[in-house]
Protein backbone atom coordinates (compact mmCIF):
# COMPACT_ATOMS: atom_id res chain seq x y z
CA UNK A 1 0.00 0.00 0.00
CA UNK A 2 1.48 3.13 -0.35
CA UNK A 3 0.97 6.22 1.57
CA UNK A 4 -1.93 7.96 0.54
CA UNK A 5 -3.48 4.58 0.29
CA UNK A 6 -2.73 4.00 3.73
CA UNK A 7 -3.78 7.79 4.84
CA UNK A 8 -7.07 6.67 3.55
CA UNK A 9 -7.44 3.50 5.36
CA UNK A 10 -6.52 5.20 8.61
CA UNK A 11 -9.40 8.09 7.89
CA UNK A 12 -12.20 5.51 7.28
CA UNK A 13 -11.06 4.01 10.28
CA UNK A 14 -10.70 6.45 12.54
CA UNK A 15 -13.83 8.65 11.23
CA UNK A 16 -16.17 6.38 10.42
CA UNK A 17 -19.05 7.32 8.65
CA UNK A 18 -18.02 11.20 8.12
CA UNK A 19 -18.98 11.11 4.14
CA UNK A 20 -18.18 14.57 3.28
CA UNK A 21 -15.20 14.63 5.05
CA UNK A 22 -13.97 11.72 3.83
CA UNK A 23 -15.19 12.72 -0.12
CA UNK A 24 -13.38 15.81 0.65
CA UNK A 25 -10.07 14.46 1.99
CA UNK A 26 -10.22 11.32 -0.88
CA UNK A 27 -10.32 13.74 -3.75
CA UNK A 28 -7.65 15.61 -2.01
CA UNK A 29 -5.04 12.67 -1.30
CA UNK A 30 -5.90 11.40 -5.22
CA UNK A 31 -5.01 14.88 -6.62
CA UNK A 32 -1.70 15.05 -4.63
CA UNK A 33 -0.58 11.58 -5.24
CA UNK A 34 2.23 12.67 -7.58
CA UNK A 35 3.20 15.45 -5.01
CA UNK A 36 3.65 12.84 -2.10
CA UNK A 37 5.55 9.83 -4.99
CA UNK A 38 8.04 12.61 -4.70
CA UNK A 39 8.93 12.72 -1.31
CA UNK A 40 7.18 9.87 -0.06
CA UNK A 41 9.64 8.29 2.77
CA UNK A 42 10.23 12.42 3.47
CA UNK A 43 6.86 12.96 4.11
CA UNK A 44 5.66 9.70 6.16
CA UNK A 45 8.98 9.98 8.59
CA UNK A 46 7.19 12.71 9.88
CA UNK A 47 3.58 11.51 9.33
CA UNK A 48 3.30 14.38 7.47
CA UNK A 49 -0.56 13.38 5.88
CA UNK A 50 -1.73 12.03 9.43
CA UNK A 51 -0.97 15.20 10.85
CA UNK A 52 -2.57 17.22 8.23
CA UNK A 53 -5.69 15.13 8.17
CA UNK A 54 -5.98 15.41 12.03
CA UNK A 55 -7.81 19.07 12.99
CA UNK A 56 -5.66 20.72 15.22
CA UNK A 57 -8.56 21.21 17.95
CA UNK A 58 -12.01 20.31 17.92
CA UNK A 59 -14.60 22.57 20.08
CA UNK A 60 -17.73 21.39 20.64
CA UNK A 61 -20.53 23.26 23.12
CA UNK A 62 -24.10 23.71 23.97
CA UNK A 63 -25.84 26.93 23.28
CA UNK A 64 -28.88 27.52 25.43
CA UNK A 65 -31.56 30.40 24.58
CA UNK A 66 -34.87 31.18 25.29
CA UNK A 67 -37.20 31.39 22.20
CA UNK A 68 -40.32 34.49 22.22
CA UNK A 69 -42.80 31.81 24.11
CA UNK A 70 -40.15 31.82 27.18
CA UNK A 71 -39.51 28.54 26.31
CA UNK A 72 -35.69 27.42 26.51
CA UNK A 73 -33.99 26.23 23.50
CA UNK A 74 -30.50 23.92 23.14
CA UNK A 75 -28.73 23.65 19.84
CA UNK A 76 -24.60 22.82 19.60
CA UNK A 77 -22.57 25.01 18.47
CA UNK A 78 -18.81 23.64 17.05
CA UNK A 79 -15.49 25.61 16.29
CA UNK A 80 -12.91 23.20 14.27
CA UNK A 81 -9.29 25.29 14.48
CA UNK A 82 -8.07 22.95 12.06
CA UNK A 83 -4.75 24.04 10.68
CA UNK A 84 -2.55 26.73 12.03
CA UNK A 85 0.82 26.69 10.22
CA UNK A 86 0.38 29.55 7.94
CA UNK A 87 -1.49 31.62 10.47
CA UNK A 88 -4.24 32.68 12.62
CA UNK A 89 -7.12 30.00 12.01
CA UNK A 90 -9.83 31.49 9.66
CA UNK A 91 -12.75 30.45 8.48
CA UNK A 92 -16.69 30.90 8.74
CA UNK A 93 -19.04 29.85 11.12
CA UNK A 94 -22.38 28.52 8.96
CA UNK A 95 -26.34 28.50 11.33
CA UNK A 96 -28.00 25.44 9.30
CA UNK A 97 -30.00 22.28 10.71
CA UNK A 98 -27.61 20.00 8.35
CA UNK A 99 -24.37 21.50 10.51
CA UNK A 100 -22.85 18.33 12.26
CA UNK A 101 -19.22 17.69 13.35
CA UNK A 102 -18.68 15.59 9.86
CA UNK A 103 -19.69 18.84 8.25
CA UNK A 104 -17.96 21.23 9.92
CA UNK A 105 -14.71 18.77 9.61
CA UNK A 106 -15.23 18.90 5.56
CA UNK A 107 -15.20 22.52 5.68
CA UNK A 108 -12.23 23.48 8.28
CA UNK A 109 -10.26 21.18 5.85
CA UNK A 110 -11.02 22.66 2.64
CA UNK A 111 -10.87 25.61 4.37
CA UNK A 112 -6.99 25.14 5.28
CA UNK A 113 -5.97 25.25 1.47
CA UNK A 114 -8.34 27.46 0.05
CA UNK A 115 -6.75 29.90 2.92
CA UNK A 116 -3.19 29.25 1.38
CA UNK A 117 -4.09 29.86 -2.29
CA UNK A 118 -4.87 33.29 -1.12
CA UNK A 119 -1.32 34.14 -0.39
CA UNK A 120 -2.98 35.33 2.90
CA UNK A 121 -1.29 34.63 6.21
CA UNK A 122 -4.34 32.42 7.78
CA UNK A 123 -5.03 29.12 8.87
CA UNK A 124 -7.93 27.26 8.11
CA UNK A 125 -11.06 26.80 10.68
CA UNK A 126 -15.03 26.36 10.49
CA UNK A 127 -17.23 26.46 12.76
CA UNK A 128 -21.36 27.09 13.44
CA UNK A 129 -24.57 25.19 14.58
CA UNK A 130 -27.59 23.53 13.98
CA UNK A 131 -29.29 25.97 14.66
CA UNK A 132 -32.25 27.18 12.21
CA UNK A 133 -32.26 31.02 11.81
CA UNK A 134 -35.19 30.50 8.74
CA UNK A 135 -38.27 31.92 10.89
CA UNK A 136 -36.84 33.45 13.88
CA UNK A 137 -37.74 36.71 15.16
CA UNK A 138 -34.44 39.37 15.54
CA UNK A 139 -34.92 38.99 19.16
CA UNK A 140 -34.68 34.96 18.95
CA UNK A 141 -31.48 35.83 16.86
CA UNK A 142 -29.91 38.04 19.10
CA UNK A 143 -30.25 35.66 21.50
CA UNK A 144 -29.01 32.73 20.17
CA UNK A 145 -25.74 34.69 18.77
CA UNK A 146 -25.03 36.27 21.75
CA UNK A 147 -25.03 32.77 23.94
CA UNK A 148 -22.90 31.16 21.32
CA UNK A 149 -20.47 33.57 21.55
CA UNK A 150 -20.80 32.95 25.22
CA UNK A 151 -18.78 29.76 24.71
CA UNK A 152 -16.66 30.22 22.11
CA UNK A 153 -15.08 33.78 22.61
CA UNK A 154 -13.05 31.83 25.05
CA UNK A 155 -11.00 30.34 21.96
CA UNK A 156 -10.96 33.33 19.41
CA UNK A 157 -8.86 36.05 19.21
CA UNK A 158 -7.45 38.53 16.42
CA UNK A 159 -4.15 36.27 16.81
CA UNK A 160 -5.51 32.56 17.56
CA UNK A 161 -8.99 32.42 15.12
CA UNK A 162 -10.75 35.13 13.14
CA UNK A 163 -14.18 33.36 12.45
CA UNK A 164 -16.69 35.53 9.35
CA UNK A 165 -20.04 34.57 7.67
CA UNK A 166 -21.19 31.45 6.08
CA UNK A 167 -24.80 30.03 5.47
CA UNK A 168 -27.28 31.58 7.80
CA UNK A 169 -24.50 34.08 9.55
CA UNK A 170 -24.33 37.37 8.05
CA UNK A 171 -23.39 41.16 9.00
CA UNK A 172 -26.18 41.20 11.23
CA UNK A 173 -25.40 37.50 13.23
CA UNK A 174 -21.80 38.77 12.46
CA UNK A 175 -22.13 41.98 14.74
CA UNK A 176 -24.46 40.48 17.38
CA UNK A 177 -21.90 38.00 17.84
CA UNK A 178 -18.74 40.72 17.83
CA UNK A 179 -21.15 43.02 20.30
CA UNK A 180 -20.79 40.29 22.96
CA UNK A 181 -17.64 39.19 22.54
CA UNK A 182 -16.53 42.84 23.30
CA UNK A 183 -18.74 42.65 26.24
CA UNK A 184 -16.96 39.55 27.54
CA UNK A 185 -13.53 40.54 26.83
CA UNK A 186 -13.54 44.58 26.83
CA UNK A 187 -11.82 44.20 23.79
CA UNK A 188 -12.48 46.05 20.37
CA UNK A 189 -10.61 44.57 17.89
CA UNK A 190 -10.91 42.82 14.70
CA UNK A 191 -11.26 38.98 15.95
CA UNK A 192 -14.52 38.61 14.21
CA UNK A 193 -14.31 39.28 10.09
CA UNK A 194 -17.25 40.21 7.81
CA UNK A 195 -18.73 42.82 10.42
CA UNK A 196 -20.77 45.79 9.18
CA UNK A 197 -18.82 49.20 8.14
CA UNK A 198 -19.60 50.96 11.40
CA UNK A 199 -18.31 48.19 13.84
CA UNK A 200 -14.72 48.07 11.94
CA UNK A 201 -15.64 46.14 8.59
CA UNK A 202 -14.33 45.84 5.06
CA UNK A 203 -15.19 47.47 1.88
CA UNK A 204 -16.16 44.93 -0.69
CA UNK A 205 -16.58 41.86 2.34
CA UNK A 206 -20.47 41.22 1.40
CA UNK A 207 -19.11 41.64 -2.24
CA UNK A 208 -15.87 39.57 -1.78
CA UNK A 209 -17.24 35.98 -2.98
CA UNK A 210 -19.04 36.62 -5.39
CA UNK A 211 -17.30 38.79 -7.34
CA UNK A 212 -14.24 36.71 -6.89
CA UNK A 213 -15.96 33.77 -7.87
CA UNK A 214 -16.45 36.26 -11.48
CA UNK A 215 -12.74 37.25 -11.40
CA UNK A 216 -11.21 33.63 -11.48
CA UNK A 217 -14.44 32.56 -13.97
CA UNK A 218 -13.20 35.76 -16.53
CA UNK A 219 -9.49 34.04 -16.17
CA UNK A 220 -10.18 30.33 -16.62
CA UNK A 221 -12.18 31.61 -19.38
CA UNK A 222 -9.57 33.86 -21.39
CA UNK A 223 -6.88 31.36 -21.27
CA UNK A 224 -9.41 29.36 -23.53
CA UNK A 225 -10.05 32.16 -25.61
CA UNK A 226 -13.44 32.76 -24.17
CA UNK A 227 -14.96 35.69 -22.06
CA UNK A 228 -17.73 35.94 -19.39
CA UNK A 229 -19.39 38.47 -21.59
CA UNK A 230 -22.44 37.39 -23.86
CA UNK A 231 -22.83 34.69 -22.11
CA UNK A 232 -25.75 32.55 -20.47
CA UNK A 233 -24.91 32.16 -16.66
CA UNK A 234 -27.28 29.82 -14.70
CA UNK A 235 -27.03 30.46 -10.83
CA UNK A 236 -28.03 28.87 -8.12
CA UNK A 237 -28.86 29.77 -5.01
CA UNK A 238 -29.92 33.48 -3.56
CA UNK A 239 -27.71 34.14 -0.33
CA UNK A 240 -24.68 36.28 -0.12
CA UNK A 241 -22.41 34.56 -2.65
CA UNK A 242 -24.89 33.84 -4.92
CA UNK A 243 -26.27 37.86 -5.21
CA UNK A 244 -22.64 39.18 -5.86
CA UNK A 245 -22.17 35.87 -8.32
CA UNK A 246 -24.88 37.84 -10.70
CA UNK A 247 -24.42 41.31 -9.45
CA UNK A 248 -20.45 40.79 -11.40
CA UNK A 249 -21.20 38.62 -13.89
CA UNK A 250 -23.95 41.07 -15.14
CA UNK A 251 -21.56 43.72 -14.90
CA UNK A 252 -19.20 42.17 -16.70
CA UNK A 253 -21.86 41.44 -19.85
CA UNK A 254 -23.62 38.41 -19.59
CA UNK A 255 -26.93 37.46 -19.10
CA UNK A 256 -28.12 35.55 -15.69
CA UNK A 257 -31.02 33.16 -16.33
CA UNK A 258 -31.64 31.98 -12.63
CA UNK A 259 -31.68 32.22 -8.64
CA UNK A 260 -32.58 29.41 -6.43
CA UNK A 261 -33.45 28.27 -2.10
CA UNK A 262 -34.03 25.79 -1.26
CA UNK A 263 -37.85 25.73 -2.26
CA UNK A 264 -37.39 26.40 -5.94
CA UNK A 265 -36.11 28.59 -8.39
CA UNK A 266 -36.58 31.40 -10.62
CA UNK A 267 -36.10 31.39 -14.14
CA UNK A 268 -35.67 34.89 -15.86
CA UNK A 269 -35.20 35.06 -20.02
CA UNK A 270 -34.24 38.33 -19.23
CA UNK A 271 -31.75 38.74 -17.41
CA UNK A 272 -31.93 38.60 -13.32
CA UNK A 273 -33.17 41.12 -11.61
CA UNK A 274 -30.35 42.06 -8.79
CA UNK A 275 -31.73 44.47 -7.18
CA UNK A 276 -35.03 42.87 -6.45
CA UNK A 277 -33.48 39.92 -5.40
CA UNK A 278 -31.37 41.92 -3.06
CA UNK A 279 -34.76 43.40 -1.39
CA UNK A 280 -36.48 39.90 -1.16
CA UNK A 281 -33.61 38.43 0.83
CA UNK A 282 -31.35 41.07 2.22
CA UNK A 283 -34.72 43.19 3.21
CA UNK A 284 -37.50 41.17 3.43
CA UNK A 285 -35.50 38.42 4.11
CA UNK A 286 -38.07 36.25 2.36
CA UNK A 287 -38.39 33.08 0.03
CA UNK A 288 -37.34 33.10 -3.87
CA UNK A 289 -40.75 32.61 -5.14
CA UNK A 290 -41.84 36.16 -4.68
CA UNK A 291 -39.55 37.29 -7.32
CA UNK A 292 -41.53 36.16 -9.88
CA UNK A 293 -44.29 38.21 -8.62
CA UNK A 294 -42.20 40.96 -8.76
CA UNK A 295 -40.69 40.44 -12.20
CA UNK A 296 -43.07 40.20 -15.45
CA UNK A 297 -42.07 37.06 -17.47
CA UNK A 298 -40.09 35.85 -14.78
CA UNK A 299 -41.38 32.09 -13.68
CA UNK A 300 -40.60 29.93 -10.55
CA UNK A 301 -40.50 26.47 -11.00
CA UNK A 302 -40.95 24.55 -7.66
CA UNK A 303 -38.94 21.73 -6.08
CA UNK A 304 -36.56 21.77 -8.85
CA UNK A 305 -33.08 22.28 -9.26
CA UNK A 306 -31.61 25.29 -12.11
CA UNK A 307 -29.31 23.04 -13.77
CA UNK A 308 -32.04 21.41 -16.26
CA UNK A 309 -31.80 25.08 -17.51
CA UNK A 310 -29.40 25.78 -20.83
CA UNK A 311 -26.48 27.90 -20.39
CA UNK A 312 -23.01 28.42 -21.38
CA UNK A 313 -21.82 28.85 -17.43
CA UNK A 314 -22.76 27.03 -14.86
CA UNK A 315 -22.51 29.11 -11.01
CA UNK A 316 -23.08 26.65 -8.21
CA UNK A 317 -23.45 29.10 -5.02
CA UNK A 318 -25.94 27.27 -2.71
CA UNK A 319 -24.89 24.60 -0.37
CA UNK A 320 -22.24 21.02 -0.89
CA UNK A 321 -23.66 18.51 -3.24
CA UNK A 322 -26.05 20.53 -4.68
CA UNK A 323 -25.05 18.78 -7.97
CA UNK A 324 -25.11 14.88 -8.75
CA UNK A 325 -24.20 13.38 -12.07
CA UNK A 326 -27.36 13.12 -13.35
CA UNK A 327 -27.51 17.04 -13.13
CA UNK A 328 -24.28 17.19 -14.43
CA UNK A 329 -25.50 14.96 -17.65
CA UNK A 330 -28.26 17.47 -17.90
CA UNK A 331 -25.86 20.71 -18.09
CA UNK A 332 -23.58 18.89 -20.61
CA UNK A 333 -26.38 17.70 -22.78
CA UNK A 334 -27.66 21.24 -22.62
CA UNK A 335 -24.46 22.72 -23.84
CA UNK A 336 -22.66 23.98 -20.47
CA UNK A 337 -18.83 24.03 -21.18
CA UNK A 338 -17.58 25.76 -18.04
CA UNK A 339 -18.49 25.75 -14.40
CA UNK A 340 -16.75 28.05 -11.10
CA UNK A 341 -18.07 26.59 -7.84
CA UNK A 342 -19.17 29.27 -5.31
CA UNK A 343 -20.30 27.07 -2.65
CA UNK A 344 -18.07 24.73 -0.96
CA UNK A 345 -18.12 21.41 -2.70
CA UNK A 346 -21.01 21.62 -4.47
CA UNK A 347 -20.42 18.64 -7.29
CA UNK A 348 -20.43 15.21 -6.00
CA UNK A 349 -16.97 13.39 -6.58
CA UNK A 350 -18.84 11.27 -9.32
CA UNK A 351 -20.20 14.35 -11.12
CA UNK A 352 -17.05 16.27 -10.66
CA UNK A 353 -15.61 13.42 -12.76
CA UNK A 354 -17.72 13.07 -15.42
CA UNK A 355 -17.48 16.93 -15.83
CA UNK A 356 -13.77 16.95 -15.95
CA UNK A 357 -13.90 14.31 -18.64
CA UNK A 358 -16.12 15.62 -20.55
CA UNK A 359 -13.27 18.58 -21.18
CA UNK A 360 -15.45 21.32 -19.17
CA UNK A 361 -13.59 24.31 -17.97
CA UNK A 362 -14.10 23.50 -14.13
CA UNK A 363 -12.63 25.76 -11.13
CA UNK A 364 -13.37 23.76 -7.48
CA UNK A 365 -14.35 26.12 -4.95
CA UNK A 366 -11.04 26.00 -3.08
CA UNK A 367 -9.46 28.89 -5.48
CA UNK A 368 -13.18 30.17 -6.93
CA UNK A 369 -14.56 30.89 -3.53
CA UNK A 370 -11.64 31.95 -2.08
CA UNK A 371 -12.63 35.81 -2.50
CA UNK A 372 -14.15 35.94 0.99
CA UNK A 373 -11.18 34.49 2.96
CA UNK A 374 -8.90 36.80 0.87
CA UNK A 375 -10.76 40.04 1.93
CA UNK A 376 -11.69 38.77 5.29
CA UNK A 377 -7.78 38.32 5.56
CA UNK A 378 -7.62 42.33 4.33
CA UNK A 379 -10.42 43.14 7.12
CA UNK A 380 -7.73 41.51 9.79
CA UNK A 381 -4.53 43.92 8.15
CA UNK A 382 -7.09 47.14 8.28
CA UNK A 383 -8.20 46.54 11.74
CA UNK A 384 -4.33 45.45 12.77
CA UNK A 385 -3.72 48.61 11.56
CA UNK A 386 -6.78 50.83 12.47
CA UNK A 387 -7.03 52.07 8.80
CA UNK A 388 -9.72 51.56 6.30
CA UNK A 389 -9.27 51.21 2.69
CA UNK A 390 -11.20 52.17 -0.48
CA UNK A 391 -13.74 50.24 -2.68
CA UNK A 392 -11.52 50.38 -4.96
CA UNK A 393 -8.80 49.44 -3.63
CA UNK A 394 -9.98 46.29 -1.69
CA UNK A 395 -11.55 45.35 -4.97
CA UNK A 396 -8.51 45.64 -6.83
CA UNK A 397 -6.40 44.00 -4.01
CA UNK A 398 -8.94 41.19 -4.50
CA UNK A 399 -8.83 40.96 -8.16
CA UNK A 400 -5.01 40.55 -8.33
CA UNK A 401 -5.77 37.94 -5.61
CA UNK A 402 -7.97 35.84 -7.85
CA UNK A 403 -5.76 36.24 -10.30
CA UNK A 404 -2.66 35.22 -8.60
CA UNK A 405 -4.85 32.27 -7.28
CA UNK A 406 -5.86 31.16 -10.81
CA UNK A 407 -1.93 31.18 -12.45
CA UNK A 408 -0.80 29.47 -9.74
CA UNK A 409 -3.35 26.43 -9.57
CA UNK A 410 -3.14 26.78 -13.61
CA UNK A 411 1.23 26.15 -12.83
CA UNK A 412 0.73 23.87 -10.00
CA UNK A 413 -1.11 21.45 -12.71
CA UNK A 414 0.58 22.07 -15.78
CA UNK A 415 4.00 21.17 -13.24
CA UNK A 416 2.32 17.56 -13.16
CA UNK A 417 1.72 16.71 -16.05
CA UNK A 418 -2.06 17.95 -15.97
CA UNK A 419 -2.45 21.00 -17.76
CA UNK A 420 -6.21 22.02 -17.08
CA UNK A 421 -7.00 20.10 -14.31
CA UNK A 422 -7.38 22.89 -12.11
CA UNK A 423 -9.09 20.98 -9.12
CA UNK A 424 -5.19 18.76 -9.26
CA UNK A 425 -3.55 22.12 -9.31
CA UNK A 426 -5.35 24.05 -6.69
CA UNK A 427 -5.33 20.54 -4.13
CA UNK A 428 -1.27 20.88 -5.11
CA UNK A 429 -0.67 24.64 -4.92
CA UNK A 430 -2.58 24.92 -1.46
CA UNK A 431 -1.11 21.81 -0.45
CA UNK A 432 2.57 22.66 -0.82
CA UNK A 433 2.45 25.73 1.08
CA UNK A 434 1.18 24.76 4.18
CA UNK A 435 3.55 21.15 3.97
CA UNK A 436 5.83 23.61 3.66
CA UNK A 437 5.44 25.49 6.95
CA UNK A 438 4.36 21.96 8.83
CA UNK A 439 7.97 20.88 7.69
CA UNK A 440 9.10 24.41 9.53
CA UNK A 441 7.63 23.81 12.36
CA UNK A 442 8.53 20.75 13.40
CA UNK A 443 6.31 17.55 14.77
CA UNK A 444 3.42 20.03 16.16
P1 LIG B 1 -26.43 32.21 2.51
O1 LIG B 1 -27.02 31.65 3.75
O2 LIG B 1 -26.34 33.67 2.34
O3 LIG B 1 -27.23 31.62 1.25
C1 LIG B 1 -27.36 30.26 0.99
C2 LIG B 1 -28.34 30.13 -0.15
O4 LIG B 1 -28.39 28.78 -0.60
C3 LIG B 1 -29.77 30.48 0.24
O5 LIG B 1 -30.41 31.08 -0.84
C4 LIG B 1 -30.38 29.10 0.53
O6 LIG B 1 -31.78 29.02 0.44
C5 LIG B 1 -29.74 28.32 -0.59
N1 LIG B 1 -29.82 26.90 -0.35
C6 LIG B 1 -29.51 26.20 0.76
N2 LIG B 1 -29.72 24.90 0.57
C7 LIG B 1 -30.15 24.76 -0.69
C8 LIG B 1 -30.52 23.67 -1.49
N3 LIG B 1 -30.49 22.42 -1.01
N4 LIG B 1 -30.92 23.91 -2.79
C9 LIG B 1 -30.94 25.17 -3.29
N5 LIG B 1 -30.62 26.25 -2.57
C10 LIG B 1 -30.23 26.05 -1.29
O7 LIG B 1 -25.01 31.53 2.35
P2 LIG B 1 -23.74 32.03 1.51
O8 LIG B 1 -24.19 32.61 0.23
O9 LIG B 1 -22.88 32.80 2.42
O10 LIG B 1 -22.99 30.65 1.24
C11 LIG B 1 -23.31 29.81 0.12
C12 LIG B 1 -22.19 28.82 -0.09
O11 LIG B 1 -20.96 29.53 -0.35
C13 LIG B 1 -21.86 27.88 1.08
O12 LIG B 1 -21.41 26.64 0.58
C14 LIG B 1 -20.71 28.58 1.78
O13 LIG B 1 -19.92 27.69 2.53
C15 LIG B 1 -19.96 29.11 0.57
N6 LIG B 1 -19.06 30.21 0.85
C16 LIG B 1 -19.52 31.39 1.38
C17 LIG B 1 -18.66 32.44 1.59
C18 LIG B 1 -19.14 33.76 2.05
O14 LIG B 1 -18.32 34.71 2.04
N7 LIG B 1 -20.38 33.94 2.43
C19 LIG B 1 -17.20 32.29 1.35
C20 LIG B 1 -16.83 31.04 0.73
C21 LIG B 1 -17.73 30.05 0.54
P3 LIG B 1 -32.70 28.81 1.76
O15 LIG B 1 -32.92 30.20 2.26
O16 LIG B 1 -33.92 28.15 1.24
O17 LIG B 1 -31.93 27.95 2.72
Amino acid sequence: MNYTEEVRELLKKINPGEAEYHQAAFEFLDSIQPVIEAHEEEYRSVCLLERLLEPERSISFRVPWVDDNGQVRVNRGYRIQFNSALGPYKGGLRFHPTVNGNTMRFLAFEQTFKNALTGQAIGGGKGGSNFNPKGKSEREIMAFCQSFMTELYKYIGPDEDVPAGDIGVGSREIGYMFGQYKRLTNQMHGALSGKGLASGGSLVRTEATGYGLLYICEEMLKAAGKTVEGKNVVVSGSGNVAIYAVEKAEQMGAKVLTVSDSNGYIYDPNGIRVDVVKEIKEVRRARIKEYADMVPGSTYVDGKKVWEVPCDVALPCAIQNEMDLEDAKTLVANGCFAIAEGSNMPITREATIYLQEQGLLFMPSKAANAGGVAVSALEMAQNSARKRRSFERVDADLHRIMENIYAQVALAAEKYGHAGDFVMGANIAGFRRVAKAMREQGWV
